[in-house]
């Protein structure tokens, strides 16, 4: 792995990069679609190319359930597997572990768990997680850290930003020892840029819940094992929106600037635009994908609730500025009748429709920031996103 730091806003703290993967090269500040199971739902892996998704996020703990990391490794890994050919960051299984199990159990040596599934017992370790992600075949892998819930006391916050740092370490070494053994030339390598943008890598997740100096002893030791990049942890998990704001620009203003900076779990255009602003370059989330689903969308003015009532006559597109195919092709009357008709069409297109507007709106910031005119389109973008917020 490389990454570019084209610029730097002089204006605000926001940055435009390119992250080169194996898989590919994905432009940021990036939107990555979740594919929780191997698969963004209702989506082929087709239709997410063509309204230009980069890179998308598979689920480690879910994988590892089913169908089995040994099953996608005797596939040729993820992307043979599910047919998706650019770049794919996994996650730890850490979240899932902590928000989907019952009766886990974190302890110094990992942690321990019963599946969602079918009630079986499993033991997560630092190296486990490592190890599945290499069997996966992912671009970038995910340190297993430790998320506590939100609210949290300092106290438990401070002892979940101390086994994240022990856990840290022991995935870095585990890590290592899998790239040795798989490149046992790579010390000697005549273009050692090649070799890193052929490589996947490792990044670590910085915690410290809501507590600056947490975060602060958090992100200094994490940068101290020198990874190729960082993740910030444990926020949007309901807290105010003004301390994940403060709690990432305390996260950005210790991370080095020449490293890729990844925001979990931060679905909200609003929240994106400030993170951006205070010097994130990836996201994730499922809210595009779920709410579509649910029949939520999000427009460039504001969210809209496709199965209210006012809609049934209206044969205006879901978005009047938006260019996907659900907009292009349907009305809103149409995809309301889809969605009480409990047709799965109505689900896939507002799902297209959703993620289409996330990608567009990293591709708006992407392209501001090239002009040096972020500052002012996200004061533009926000104020009519917000004109129709209520409706939500
Ligand atoms: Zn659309």
């Amino acid at each position: 792995m490389s990454f570019d730091l084209l610029k730097t806003d002089s204006a605000t703290r926001a940055r435009l990069g390119r992250l080169h993967l194996p898989n590919g090269t994905v432009q940021t500040p990036v939107f990555m679609p979740v594919g929780t199971q191997g698969t963004v739902k209702t989506m082929t892996p087709h239709e997410l190319r063509d309204i230009g998704v980069e890179m998308m996020v598979c689920n480690t703990y879910h994988l590892y359930l089913r169908p089995g990391h040994e099953t996608v490794r005797q596939a040729g890994g993820l992307s043979r597997f599910i047919g998706w050919h650019r770049p794919i960051l996994t996650d730890s299984g850490g979240y899932q572990v902590y928000s989907l199990a019952p009766l886990r159990a974190i302890s110094e040596e990992g942690v321990r768990f019963q599946s969602h599934i079918d009630g079986s017992r499993h033991f997560f370790t630092p190296e486990l997680v490592v190890q599945i992600q290499q069997a996966l075949d992912s671009d970038v892998v995910m340190c297993l850290d430790v998320c506590p819930p939100y609210p949290v006391s300092q106290e438990d916050a401070a002892k979940a930003v101390d086994l994240t740092q022990v856990w840290a370490e022991r995935c870095k070494a585990a890590w290592t020892g899998i790239q040795e053994s798989r490149n046992p030339g790579i010390e000697g390598h005549s273009n050692p840029r090649i070799l890193e943008s052929s490589s996947p890598v490792l990044f670590a997740i910085i915690q410290g819940a809501t507590y600056p100096e947490l975060r602060q002893r958090s992100a200094e030791q994490l940068v101290a094992l020198d990874l190729p990049g960082y993740a910030i942890g444990g926020l949007c998990l309901g807290e105010p929106s003004a301390t994940t704001y403060e709690m990432v620009e305390t996260c950005t203003e210790l991370m080095p600037a020449n490293k890729p900076r990844y925001l979990m779990g931060a679905g909200y255009p609003e929240d994106i635009i400030a993170a951006v602003n205070r010097g994130v370059d990836m996201f994730d989330c499922v809210l595009p994908t779920r709410n579509g689903r649910t029949g939520t969308a999000f427009t460039s003015l504001g969210r809209v609730t496709i199965r209210n009532a006012r809609h049934s006559q209206d044969n205006t597109p879901l978005d009047p500025n938006c260019t996907c195919y659900a907009c292009r092709d349907f009305t809103r009357a149409y995809l309301r009748h889809l969605f009480i008709a409990s047709e799965v069409l109505g689900p896939h297109l507002l799902t297209l429709h959703n993620i289409h507007f996330f990608i567009t709106l990293m591709s708006s910031i992407r392209r501001s920031l090239e002009q040096g005119s972020f500052r002012e389109w996200s004061q533009q973008f926000l104020s009519s996103y917000q004109q129709t917020k209520e409706e939500s």
